[in-house]
């Protein structure tokens, strides 16, 4: 047991050991506590497990099985969402659902339930796992789908790998002509006119996404570019991508309110005033940052919070316009600030953050009181609108916050291995009241959300 293991964010934690998966003893116990970790591309500490062990899944990474008629690929769990793109774009596939890296393992990107571009077309990626096997912590492995143990199943999407160890898992991968994007980018310049041409933007796209310039105030609020695309008919020549990498962490953030002022400021004129259309990159519209290996560390040594929300449609012009407001008098300034719908494909797992309505996403350094004071505010907000802060990113939020975001927390928890725990688990579910909890002996994934799309 010597590796060593942290989250995205690296808000000043400890890096933590691990133990690789194939070396675990036959049966996980009390009074130890265990927690499954993938890649480390979580930003809070829904990956850590500050009291006990983290399970290495990444050397577990073979691609077992393709169907090329159907699109069904089964991997091991530790392989990355970036291997399962290499293997499947030559063969005209491409992941239905990618986040915004694609350094994230399956394992990863299932206990989270992640989300894409086009939540709004697709949903998220649970619901494209067609099956899973999973090691409980008493040893077995158990094969789950939605026609077999299928409450564990629905528990393990989104289950934050508190349900058990997945091991391999069988997703549904969709076809396309080409993998790079036919990418319409508009220039916006205040938050009504985002909200005035979402609607049209997301009915004609599989995917769209809004960058928000968080600094600017008065008419120009929430001014931004909307990028909104759909595989190309064809393929661009392939070209090679330059590696950077951030070497070490600068001693103090480089990402400041000034140098984010300069920043905002280009990226804006960067996009043509109105509106533009071009072919570009897959690479550079899924996963603009993954060119730069550890840009992490440009926040300096105490890392950064990402604060994600969800929250109701109808008021979304004014919570979104509050939330940025609340930044700058705060003084603080969000280096990727991103603003999207979350459509109405209802997601099969039990527990998972992505529920109709607009989530904005902000970054911001980690400068201490100061910045959980924020975090605090944003949250009252978010919480008053009726909305729910994204516990998969988090590594701050109150035990009353996640109890008002989560109001059926205790569905997961009544799936959880007593010897599984994060430090998310433990700082908010396990300081809350709860009813006696027994599983459920009958499907516990409400009917009404197995009205899923058929995509
Ligand atoms: C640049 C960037 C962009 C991002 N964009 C998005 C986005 O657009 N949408 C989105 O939804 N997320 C996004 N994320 C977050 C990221 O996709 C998720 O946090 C993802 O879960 C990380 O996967 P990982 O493999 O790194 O797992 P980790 O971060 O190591 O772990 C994540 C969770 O998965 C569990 N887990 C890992 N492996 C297993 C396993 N084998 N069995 C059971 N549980 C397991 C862990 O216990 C933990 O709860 C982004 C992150 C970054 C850094």
């Amino acid at each position: 047991m010597n590796a060593s293991f942290e989250n995205w964010g690296r808000q000043g934690s400890a890096s933590r050991p691990a133990l690789p998966v194939d070396d675990l003893p036959p049966t996980l116990s009390k009074p130890e506590s265990w927690l499954p970790f993938g890649n480390g591309r979580s930003y809070g500490d829904s990956c850590l497990n500050s009291g006990g062990t983290l399970v290495d899944s990444r050397r577990r990474n073979a691609i077992l099985t393709f169907d090329g008629q159907t699109g069904e690929l089964t991997a091991e769990a530790g392989t990355l969402l970036a291997e399962i793109l290499d293997h499947v774009i030559p063969l005209g596939f491409f992941l239905p659902v990618t986040p915004g890296t694609a350094l994230v393992t399956l394992g990863g990107a299932i206990a989270h339930d992640v989300h894409g571009k086009n939540h709004h077309r697709r949903g998220t990626f649970g619901c494209h796992v067609s099956a899973l096997t999973l090691r409980t912590a008493g040893g077995e492995v158990k094969t789950c789908s939605a026609s077999r143990n299928a409450d564990l199943f629905h528990a393990t999407l989104g289950g934050m790998g508190l349900t058990g160890i997945i091991t391999s898992a069988t997703v549904r991968m969709m076809r396309v002509a080409s993998p790079d994007i036919r990418q319409r980018t508009i220039r916006f310049d205040g938050l009504d006119r985002y909200f005035e041409m979402i609607d049209e933007i997301d009915a004609a796209h599989e995917y769209s996404v809004a960058w928000i310039d968080q600094l600017a105030t008065g008419p120009r609020l929430g001014r931004g570019i909307l990028m909104a695309g759909d595989h190309a008919d064809e393929a661009l020549p392939t070209s090679r991508r330059r590696r950077l990498s951030v070497p070490f962490a600068p001693p103090v953030n480089v990402l400041n309110r000034l140098t984010l002022q300069a920043f905002n400021e280009l990226y804006f004129r960067k996009a043509s005033p109105g509106e533009t259309i071009a072919t570009v990159p897959w690479r550079s519209f899924f996963h603009p940052l993954d060119g730069i290996a550890h840009w992490n560390r440009l926040y300096g040594p105490r890392g950064l919070f990402q604060h994600q929300s969800v929250y109701p449609a109808e008021d979304a012009p004014e919570t979104t316009a509050r939330l940025l407001d609340c930044a700058r008098r705060y003084g603080h300034a969000s280096f990727l600030t991103v603003l999207k719908r979350f459509g109405a494909v209802a997601s099969p797992a039990v527990f998972s953050f992505p529920r109709p309505g607009f989530t904005l996403t902000l970054d911001f350094a980690n400068q201490g009181q100061a910045t959980l004071k924020l975090l605090d505010a944003l949250d009252e907000i978010v919480v008053k609108a009726g909305g729910a802060v994204n516990p998969y990113k988090d590594a701050r939020m109150s035990a009353a916050t996640f109890a008002a975001s989560f109001p059926h927390w205790t569905r997961l928890e009544a799936f959880r291995e007593p010897a599984m725990m994060s430090d998310f688990w433990s700082r908010t579910a396990m300081r809350l009241d709860r009813p006696e909890m027994e599983r459920p002996q009958t499907a516990l994934f409400p009917a009404e959300n197995r009205r899923i799309a058929q995509v």
